[in-house]
């Protein structure tokens, strides 16, 4: 068998519509990593890149052990100093990341994944996910219940199930990847995978060199949108013996690191940086789905908004459109909670007095405190649907999240080791 390397590239932009980069991004000869962090302004970058410096530590030539057992005892010892940190700071409870890593034995990959970055190989002109999402629509798809393409435009595609969290339930993925002379292997976030469709990523990773692919692959991300933080890492295998090429900025052999991890996210410049500006601004007042699953906002906010909706309403009740506008409120739904119970309400939520605007539609068996903090909080502050069938999809997808409270709400027991078998529909990484 031909003896192999890699070369590598690693690039990443904040995008067009956050203000930071919450992304980490790693690659090396022997090291391919991605982490995706989430929960809300300083945490995220902090979960991302205090797990990337963890298994940055992977990346001598003196491991210990074999690399898969390495590999797990890192991706462990980082998920334990999330829970430290979260121990030691309280405010941050909530931060994750997502991980993806590849680590280089001198034959084969051991590879770790959590979350929802992906990783991808394309073989022969051939694109494949190696990676399966840990997301609820993944588990959908996986039920035969909807099919890729309906994933994609689901209302709650960005909801992750799991993720690094420090918490002792938090086991990635492992598994060997044998690569082959030739093939390319792309470690991205969903701030690509939401923007372009595989088809389009593997058009652009057939590009001449990696660095021309990561650098399109970034292009694309913005030109449709650039929602969010975009960071690809590259890795592509050429004879062990190759000299290096000289187009490729990792030429000088030197370990290349990107995003939250590096501490110098690159600040919008160019095309970009007027929208840049109006598109922060506006983002702070706005909603934003993809930044509320990593971060829901806080419900007072959300209380503001609704009254502020229903302010409106009424004025709309009182004035010329009067039955028009009370009509269209009782179109509308929302999960909410009462009596400890997760409700569907019709109408819209609005405590006005006189008026009606909202009464149960039914009151379902998932109780409130079996949800993780994170969804609670959101029904507490109500989830809006845009028709019963979207709210039963809500309350669907709480179910599956519910979990028995734990006799020993502080310390559990920690496990030896991650579990390696990927969790379906039962969630535990959300347990609290
Ligand atoms: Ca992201």
């Amino acid at each position: 068998m031909t003896a192999l390397t890699f070369r590598y590239v690693a690039h990443t932009d904040t995008g067009l519509r956050r203000s930071a980069n919450q992304d980490s991004g790693y690659a090396s000869p022997r090291l391919l990593v991605i982490a995706d962090g989430m929960g809300g302004a300083a945490a995220g970058d902090l979960a991302s890149s205090e797990v990337m410096h963890i298994i940055r530590e992977l990346d001598r030539d003196d491991l210990d052990t074999d690399a898969m057992a390495a590999l797990e005892e890192a991706v462990t010892k980082a998920n334990a100093r999330l829970g430290d940190l979260i121990t030691e700071d309280p405010a941050v409870e909530g931060m994750g990341t997502t991980l993806d890593a590849l680590l280089w034995d001198g034959e084969k990959f051991a590879f770790a994944h959590i979350g929802d970055s992906r990783v991808y190989r394309l073989r022969g002109g051939e694109l494949t996910q190696i990676s399966q999402d840990h997301t609820f629509v993944q588990s959908l798809i996986d039920e035969g219940r909807i099919s890729p393409a309906e994933a994609r435009v689901h209302p709650h595609r960005s909801l992750i199930l799991r993720a690094m969290l420090g918490r002792d339930d938090n086991g990635a993925d492992l598994s060997w990847v044998q690569p082959m002379l030739g093939d390319r292997y792309l470690l991205c976030s969903d701030g690509l995978t939401d923007m372009v469709t595989d088809e389009v990523i593997r058009g652009a990773l057939l590009a001449e060199t990696i660095d021309m692919a990561a650098t399109e692959l970034v292009r694309l991300a913005l030109e449709a949108g650039g929602y969010d933080n975009v960071t690809v890492v590259i890795g592509e295998f050429v004879e062990a013996g190759t000299p290096p090429d000289d187009r490729l900025s990792s030429s000088d052999g030197q370990p290349q690191l990107v995003g939250a991890a590096s501490g110098q996210a690159r600040p919008r410049t160019g095309k970009g940086s007027s929208g840049s500006d109006s598109a922060t601004a506006s983002s702070s007042s706005t909603y934003d789905p993809e930044e509320l699953r990593y971060a829901p906002r806080p419900p007072s906010r959300r209380r503001w908004i609704r009254w502020a909706a229903a302010f409106a309403l009424v004025a709309l009740i009182l004035g010329a459109g009067g039955a028009w506008a009370y009509n269209w409120s009782q179109t509308q739904y929302f999960v909410a909670a009462q009596d400890g119970k997760v409700t569907i309400f019709k109408g819209v939520q609005a405590d006005i007095p006189g008026i009606t605007l909202q009464h149960v539609e039914q009151v379902t068996d998932v109780e409130l405190e079996t949800l993780p903090t994170f969804r609670r909080q959101q029904v507490e502050a109500g989830i809006e649907a845009s028709s019963k069938a979207d709210a039963e999809e809500t309350v669907a997808e709480l179910d599956q999240l519910a979990v028995q409270p734990t006799p020993t709400p502080t310390k559990p027991t920690p496990k030896p080791t991650p579990t390696k078998t990927r969790s379906t529909a039962s969630n535990a990484s959300w347990q609290r």
